[in-house]
């Protein structure tokens, strides 16, 4: 069965498109046709967008999908400000009927409380109910005292801090995944496809090249690009995995295609381990002042010339222009191609050696609104170098942008503002000369093109999105604020009808 999209107007992405209302048709997830008043079949499926703008469906390059969808059921108190409405909302919540097995709640900030968290207070509140609240930077938890024991700990008025959080960690994670279910991955897909979102590449810490074939047919919507860490390289390889193979889905429609090898080759920003060649600032008494690189360059080089032997391509976190020197280094001695995921800081003389290697820079603009006060507290000496997004376009490097859910939001169109402002709209753009344009910003999103032969991967506007605004707070604004009307993944409508 073949389906018509009646009535659109094509976002004008590369200036070719035909201007005024046309018509699309695909079938099997392929775009067929694309002209005016196209003959339907009395089988076809015909939608009408009513003048709507019509754009291809938006990528996220970079997620941890279970983690953001388990996230998604968690209570969240990150509007708290103090402990007494953290207590509020967990009676609230307990007061629902769909109580679960162990209510998992996040986001408090307790460092200016006047009053601390206490066990006792949870307890009055909780009764037998296990509850576990876990603190905005995941550094500490107030369990009651049902889940203290549920989890073998001992008793104690405070709270459940670093150490002892984290070695529980894998037991809460498998916990909380195994009560959920598969229920939040489904909620979690419907949601992203609600804001265009066709497909994502998942980096979540587990074998997803496993996980995501065996649950596609139950919970499937968008398409999916898993991934391995090298922990699980040898099986990967050893199923014959190869980049683009399809591990699940329809042929013709959406399905789990196998991604790359994951590698975290150094640290992040705020906990002062991204590798720098130029030590942190304040970095006296670290005992690495210029931040770590986890995989030593050696290693990089044995890990790419395997999964490139192997038939896959690689995608490796560098934050660090130190950490991104040596990724750059071991792509162009190995050959492989992939991702270098987050580049948040690099030299200027890198970007032609990088656009030289073919590796597309996979970067998720968002989080440049949480670190630009740490970028001018730990690197203030190199805060112009941080996200160029302009100069890695200029250089002619690929672009993909990306959340990195749960980081921030798996939310296309708050990246994109993101990009194209450099700052929350109320504030003035951090160093606009590295502002991508809406059009670069959305081309960056992107993996296809509404054309015949492309993928029917359709999402639908009610305004132009490129439309120009006097000043780039005004478009982050606009971006913000745009909700689709409708998102079709290869070809199935994958959102309400509109
Ligand atoms: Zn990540």
């Amino acid at each position: 069965m073949a389906s018509i999209l009646r009535h659109v107007r094509l976002l004008a992405l590369d200036g070719d498109e035909p201007e005024g209302l046309v018509d699309l048709a695909w079938e099997h997830g392929r775009i067929t046709e694309l002209g005016q008043d196209l003959p339907a079949g009395a089988a076809d499926q015909v939608w009408d967008a009513q003048g709507r703008w019509a754009m291809p469906g938006l990528w996220d390059a970079h997620t941890h999908f279970r983690s953001w969808a388990l996230g998604l059921t968690r209570l969240d108190l990150s509007g708290a400000a103090d402990a007494d409405q953290v207590l509020a909302l967990v009676r609230h919540r307990l007061d629902q009927p769909d109580r679960p097995e162990v209510l998992a709640g996040s986001g408090y900030r307790a460092a200016l409380w006047p009053v601390q968290p206490c066990v006792a207070a949870l307890d009055a509140v909780a009764g037998e109910q296990p509850v576990i609240l876990t603190s905005a930077d995941g550094h500490s938890a107030w369990f009651d005292s049902a889940a203290l024991r549920l989890f073998d700990l001992p008793p104690r008025d405070g709270l459940v801090q670093e150490g002892e959080l984290f070695a529980l960690a894998p037991r809460l994670w498998a916990q909380e995944r195994q009560a959920a279910g598969d229920e939040p991955l489904r909620a979690a897909q419907s949601r992203a496809a609600a804001q265009g979102v066709v497909g994502i590449v998942d980096f979540e810490f587990e074998p997803t090249f496993l996980t995501w074939p065996e649950r596609y047919d139950r919970v499937g919507l968008l398409k999916v690009v898993c991934s391995t860490y090298s922990g699980d390289l040898d099986q990967a390889i050893g199923l014959g995995l190869t980049t683009g193979q399809r591990l699940a889905g329809r042929d013709d429609g959406p399905g789990v295609v196998m991604g790359s090898l994951k590698i975290i080759s150094d640290g992040s920003l705020n906990s002062r381990t991204a590798h720098c060649f130029q030590p942190y600032a304040g970095a006296d008494g670290l005992a690495d002042p210029n931040g770590v690189q986890s995989v030593p360059a050696a290693e990089l080089e044995d890990l790419l010339r395997r999964a490139t032997a192997a038939g896959l391509q690689v995608a490796l976190h560098a934050i660090g222009d130190a950490a991104v020197a040596i990724a750059i280094d071991q792509f162009t001695a190995t050959g492989a191609t992939g991702t270098i995921e987050h580049a948040q800081l690099l030299r200027w003389e890198d970007l032609p050696r990088l656009a030289a290697t073919g590796v597309a820079a996979s970067v998720q603009p968002a989080h440049l609104l949480d670190d630009r006060q740490p970028t001018f507290r730990l690197w203030p000496d190199r805060t112009d170098r941080c996200f160029p997004l302009a100069a890695l376009g200029r250089a002619g490097v690929e672009l993909r942008l990306g959340s990195d859910a749960p980081v921030a939001p798996l939310d296309p169109w708050l990246a994109m503002a993101a990009a194209v402002h450099r700052g929350d709209p109320a504030d003035p753009p951090w160093n606009p000369r590295q502002a991508l344009t809406v059009r670069q910003a959305l081309t960056a999103s992107l993996r296809s093109r509404l054309a015949v032969g492309q993928p029917a991967d359709v999402v639908l506007l009610d305004e132009d999105v490129l439309t120009p605004d006097p000043d780039s707070a005004t478009t982050a604004r606009r971006l913000r604020a745009t909700t689709p009307a409708a998102t079709f993944v290869a070809g199935t409508l994958a959102t309400p009808p509109w």
